[in-house]
């Protein structure tokens, strides 16, 4: 039915006529919604159930939509954050993907020196130890990396958790991550300051990512300082399940009181800055999702900062000790 990714459907299926459910939700990320229709059609043929579809936006498994009135929700596109404790029925389908990702690490072998650390997300994770022999072949050393508990497999980064990457930082001279898109790699490059090269089997690209994290720290550079006079600060807290960081918003908001500045806590779901408009605010921080203040800059009519940005702002910390933010504890339930 689909040739690039597995859906797992007759797992899907055999799940749903074991357990007996009614009513199975499904939840896609942006990039398989496109699949929606078919999969649900599919199940319901099989299963005999009614299969309702969320249209939320959709960005990490930290995303579960718990408002759909359903017997079992299917999550496609992400596998499972083990320290988020989930009370209601979830199938996780990690959606691995079926491409041949040698041709990209063979381009990208031409340009790699030295021990590298092996990082990707869990669409290409079967793929590491292949990747790993390959390349022994070639005579590079490879290492992988175990993540904490936000990490479900040996060698898996999120947007939001790099520390399978930093978990071997002193043994490797670089990180190879196998994937699309710049973000994983660039939050590998600035919370490990090595070289990280990106090799993306979908476009058969390779990329060094120093320009894109140079670009960056510039970005963050500016809006640290157009956040230096902000007198009202609005602090961001997550609701979705897996993004709620409270004791962090509240170290925050002592520390910006303490520093004689004022700051309002404020809540939101999906992130739309449209919402926030209205506020007499001078600078928004965020403890939600770090791909909020970073990707999404530029959508923001204010400064929207990281926890550790509004630390640099405050002079609690100076630029030159400056760390991505990563959500490295228990989120709150
Ligand atoms: S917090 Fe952001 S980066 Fe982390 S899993 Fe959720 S969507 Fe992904």
């Amino acid at each position: 039915m689909f040739t690039d990714y597995d859906f797992e459907l007759e797992n899907i299926c055999k799940t749903i006529l074991k357990k007996k459910y009614g009513t199975v939700g499904l939840q896609f990320p942006e990039g398989l919604k496109r699949y929606a229709g078919r999969i649900a059609e599919h199940i319901e043929r099989n299963c005999d159930v009614q299969v309702i579809i969320s249209a939320e936006p959709c960005y990490g498994a930290c995303d579960l939509d718990s408002g759909m009135g359903i017997d079992l929700l299917v999550h496609f596109g992400h596998s499972s954050i083990p320290s988020i404790k989930i009370d209601k029925p979830v199938l996780f389908i990690e959606v691995r993907s079926n491409l041949d990702v040698l041709k990209v690490v063979d381009k990208a072998s031409r340009s790699l020196k030295g021990k590298l650390g092996l990082v990707t997300t869990v669409q290409h994770i079967d793929h590491l130890s292949i990747i790993s022999t390959f390349l022994k072949k070639k005579g590079i050393g490879t290492v992988i990396g175990k993540g904490d508990d936000r990490i479900a497999y040996d060698g898996q980064v999120l947007g939001c958790n790099f520390s399978s990457a930093t978990s071997i930082l002193n043994e490797v001279d670089a990180y190879l991550f196998i994937g699309s898109g710049n973000f994983h790699p660039l939050g590998v490059a600035l919370t490990t300051q090595k070289e990280v090269i990106a090799a993306d089997p979908y476009s058969n690209e390779v990329r060094d990512i120093k320009k894109i994290k140079e670009k960056i720290l510039r970005q963050r550079f500016g809006a640290i300082v157009r956040a230096e006079n902000a007198k009202n600060f609005g602090i961001l807290v997550g609701t979705k399940i897996g993004q709620r960081r409270w004791a962090l918003a509240r170290e925050l908001n002592k520390l910006i009181k303490d520093h004689g500045k004022k700051a309002l806590f404020l809540t939101m779901g999906n992130f739309d800055p449209s919402y926030l408009q209205s506020f007499d605010v001078d600078a928004w921080v965020s403890t939600a999702c770090p791909r909020i203040a970073i990707d999404n800059y530029m959508r923001y009519e204010i400064p929207i900062l990281t926890p550790v940005e509004l630390k640099i702002v405050l002079n609690e910390m100076k630029w030159e000790e400056y760390k991505f933010d990563e959500i490295l504890e228990p989120c709150e339930i």
